[in-house]
């Protein structure tokens, strides 16, 4: 089977709308066939410190470069022969993301060139602007939902947050890239908002690779984006900062998914092989740190999960999952937003033991999330309240610490998480 074609683009997106699609057939995609050579496709984490710069090559030598780092990253794109660049990808005009890409631009021949259209007001965003006016053999790429042929693998570029606003992080462009069952996931420094947009729109596949949004920052993922994605490797791009990132609270949920975490600033540059059946391979230089096995087709894993999850989801309003019941009082006496601990959440255990809950989850639709602390107890036949405002925890009464309200008055999902992130309570409500 030939990939690529309009037809079958088409067929695999049709879980949401395309405003356009499009297929960019670039030179040598029709000469090599599936398979044809067994060669991988390879994504490299070029480390540029606190910014983000990653090389797509696909099995036919087609060249991706989403973001530039801050400096010019032309040293590694060198060292990793670079002689030309299909698609140049700016998620968001932070100088993070594209301080280098003028230098990219001047250097290395560019075919397309995509960005998310937002302005920026900066002298870097003004530079990068009037580099590319110059250049009338690019062409430039709106980012709306498509998919762009790159050799035998796709880039399929997700559908931005509707929102017309400076929030850039949450316009990042996502991309997911697909080699057969290989799928990587970059989108930037995409934050909560964006993130539950995407889980909402159904476009988050389980992947094989996840950057981690956002440099690792503890706004750059959701428990229901994560559970989407499922990643098998995640890499975070991150250097010396004062965001604190990677913070702790991310590096905490990665590795709750998968062991294999990376990070630029300890390994240096990371780069993963994949293979059509799902199988990869994690390199630092020239070692294989990690490999994955071969994986199920996106139908297979489908079928699977829907029946993992009607195994584990519980009944709801309120739900009871063996003698566990969840429940929300909402609405808080006065503005809830005044009085955060006017509202509460009640833990409730009808079991004969103690049950140990430190590192559970407690999120509400929107993943405002509070993890119980590592000693947390919850008693035979006890009750624990989780207040959404601050205070001091006696081990009964627990606090979100949240300044505002957290439980919509008006419908909201209390879920319980494991600390491996599987569901326990649920509670929904209208
Ligand atoms: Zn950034």
């Amino acid at each position: 089977m030939m990939r690529g074609t309009y037809g079958a683009a088409l067929m695999r997106s049709s879980r949401f709308l395309w405003c356009a699609t499009l297929l960019l057939v670039f030179p040598g995609y029709g000469v090599a066939s599936q398979g044809q050579s067994g060669e991988p496709i390879r994504v490299t984490f070029i480390d540029v410190g606190q910014a983000d710069a990653i090389l797509i090559r696909s099995p036919e030598g087609q060249i991706a470069l989403v973001d530039a780092g801050r400096g010019e990253p032309l040293r590694s794109l060198g060292e990793l022969g670079v002689e030309k660049i299909d698609l140049l990808v700016a998620t968001h005009p932070h100088a993070d993301h594209i301080g280098g890409m003028a230098g990219v631009i001047n250097s290395i021949p560019v075919r397309f060139y995509m960005d998310n259209g937002q302005p920026h007001t900066t002298a870097t965003y003004q530079n990068l602007m009037r580099t590319l006016q110059q250049r009338t053999d690019i062409t430039y790429l709106a980012a709306e939902p498509r998919t762009i042929g790159l050799g035998s693998a796709e880039i399929e570029v997700l559908p931005l947050l509707p929102v017309n606003s400076t929030d850039h992080n949450n316009r990042s462009v996502g991309l997911v890239l697909r080699y057969g069952s290989f799928v990587v996931f970059l989108s930037g420094d995409s934050e909560v908002r964006e993130l539950a947009f995407w889980v909402q729109q159904g476009v988050v596949p389980d992947v094989t690779v996840l950057k981690a949004p956002h440099h690792g920052s503890d706004n750059g993922f959701t428990w229901e984006f994560l559970q989407d994605a499922q990643p098998e490797v995640v890499v975070i791009s991150v250097g010396g900062n004062s965001y604190g990132h990677p913070r702790p609270e991310a590096l905490q949920a990665y590795t709750s998914v998968t062991p294999t975490v990376l990070r630029t600033d300890y390994h240096g540059q990371v780069t993963i092989l994949g293979y059509e059946d799902g199988r990869y391979e994690v390199m630092l230089g020239e070692e294989t740190v990690a490999t994955g096995q071969e994986r199920e087709t996106q139908e297979q894993r489908r079928r699977a999960t829907v029946e993992e999850l009607v195994d584990s989801v519980p009944p709801v309003a309120p739900s009871v999952s063996g003698s566990l019941s969840l429940g929300v009082f909402a609405d808080a006496p006065g503005n809830d937003h005044q009085n955060p601990n006017g509202e509460y959440a009640v833990l409730e255990s009808g079991l004969s033991d103690d049950l140990q809950i430190g590192g559970w989850f407690l999120c509400d639709a929107a993943s405002h999330c509070f993890q119980f602390p590592s000693d947390a107890v919850l008693r035979a036949g006890g009750q624990i309240v989780v207040y959404t405002g601050s205070g001091r925890t006696d081990g009964v009464r627990f606090f979100m610490g949240s300044g505002r309200a957290v439980w919509n008055n008006d419908g909201d999902t209390a879920t319980l998480y494991d600390a491996s992130s599987a569901i326990v309570a649920r509670y929904v409500y209208e």
